[in-house]
């Protein structure tokens, strides 16, 4: 078979070898000039094209922990085809700034496909969609909850896209829902040029979690070992696939304490948490409204009436496992 180099913007990777290219983005009020790294893993035979992403909102550290990791684990030096492009961190003003956006306040993952001419949320998606999404098959793309907000290992795909679903039933993350595509974000991109990106979500903002970080390697393993890039293959699970999901509000503002958390089973009716009053002139109880999961719950104590506290999956089907 052919072994055929990787070129990426003027960059010529052999077969079986490794490198890092840095796409300029911009440069900040100082005159430093912004990169974006990207890591580029060539493996000895034909393969796909693999985008292994983090902090495309910059405040999720643990997907840019897990890109990070899974660079540093050597396990990419001996692909054994195909290719991998691996960005740790997308959105480079937001890490620095401990912020999920742009210095100008807009979402990157709102902001695709970009322009050359746009400001600089639009920049940064213009550069992925320009040099990034052309070369790939398929994607896993890790994000983790907001500010306080945690969010059990989880998957998400859009139900209509069939590729999507095969790549969510591979990766067998504890916990995998159906959430649809939003208008202008990485993964609607991804989508019009036919090639499914993955949603993985674990963890919150700004918070280290060892089981999420975890989480996420392992199901890139079993990705990349079924394409025939790896050797080694985590064991696989019983997965849970989630058809609906919906968030509880808070119906008074108080402080907040949770009974049941993320990652655990509710009844409907079931008291799952608490909000008082800072005085006990009032103490609300909350009720889980389904049968279901946790798959994400707020650990900020102080809530405002309607601030979303608990994340609910329920109707349940269970995937084929291989
Ligand atoms: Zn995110």
């Amino acid at each position: 078979m052919a072994v055929i180099p990787f070129e990426f913007e003027g960059t010529i990777i052999k077969p079986g070898k490794r490198a890092v290219v840095e796409l300029e983005i911009a440069r900040l009020p100082s005159g430093t000039v912004i990169h974006m790294p990207v890591h580029i893993f060539h493996g000895k035979e034909p393969g796909p094209t693999v985008l292994l992403s983090g902090g495309l909102h910059g405040d999720e550290i643990n997907g840019i922990e897990t890109v990070r990791r899974i660079i540093a684990s050597k396990m990419l030096n001996k692909l054994k085809c195909g290719t991998v492009l691996a960005l740790p961190i997308i959105n480079v003003y937001g890490f620095i700034n401990f912020s999920r956006d742009v210095p100008d306040g807009k979402d990157v993952n709102r902001s695709f496909p970009g322009s050359a001419e746009g400001s600089l949320a639009s920049l940064v998606a213009y550069t992925l969609t320009q040099k990034i999404l052309p070369h790939i098959d398929f994607g896993v793309d890790f994000h983790t909850g907001g500010a306080s907000r945690t969010n059990y290992p989880q998957i998400r795909f859009d139900k209509q896209d069939t590729k999507a679903r095969d790549l969510a039933t591979l990766f067998k993350a504890p916990f995998t829902l159906y959430s649809g595509i939003i208008a202008n974000s990485l993964r609607a991109s991804a989508m019009e040029l036919g090639k499914p990106i993955i949603v993985y979500e674990g963890g919150e903002a700004l918070r280290f979690s060892e089981f999420a970080i975890e989480e996420a390697i392992r199901g890139t393993k079993r990705v990349l070992f079924h394409y025939g890039m790896i050797k080694s293959n985590p064991k696989p699970r019983r997965q849970t696939l989630f058809q609906q999901s919906s968030w509880v509000r808070a119906e008074v503002s108080g402080l907040f304490s949770f009974r049941k958390q993320s990652g655990q089973k509710v009844k409907q009716g079931e008291i799952i948490g608490k909000i008082n009053s800072p005085h006990n002139d009032y103490s609300v109880k909350i009720i889980s409204p389904v049968n279901g999961s946790i798959i994400g719950h707020n650990n900020f104590p102080l809530v405002h009436k309607g601030d979303a506290i608990f994340h609910i999956a329920y109707d349940e089907l269970t995937l084929e496992n291989e």
